[in-house]
């Protein structure tokens, strides 16, 4: 499940409940909208793609 905090927008995902957020440690943490989400999984397809050139750097 995508969470989202009210107060920092921080989004992330946890398997378990969660009600404190991990960055600003306040109990303000909602399910992620469906806009969070979108961003989130844009977010991290970013970063695997950083990471695959990073990679191919590395072999060369
Ligand atoms: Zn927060």
């Amino acid at each position: 499940m995508i969470y989202e905090c009210r107060l920092c927008n921080f989004i992330f995902e946890r398997r378990a409940d969660t009600i404190i957020c991990p960055v600003c440690g306040k109990y303000s943490v909602t399910e992620a909208s469906e806009e969070a989400k979108a961003k989130f999984f844009a977010l991290q397809e970013e970063e695997k793609q950083k990471n695959e050139k990073t990679e191919m750097k590395e072999e060369q």
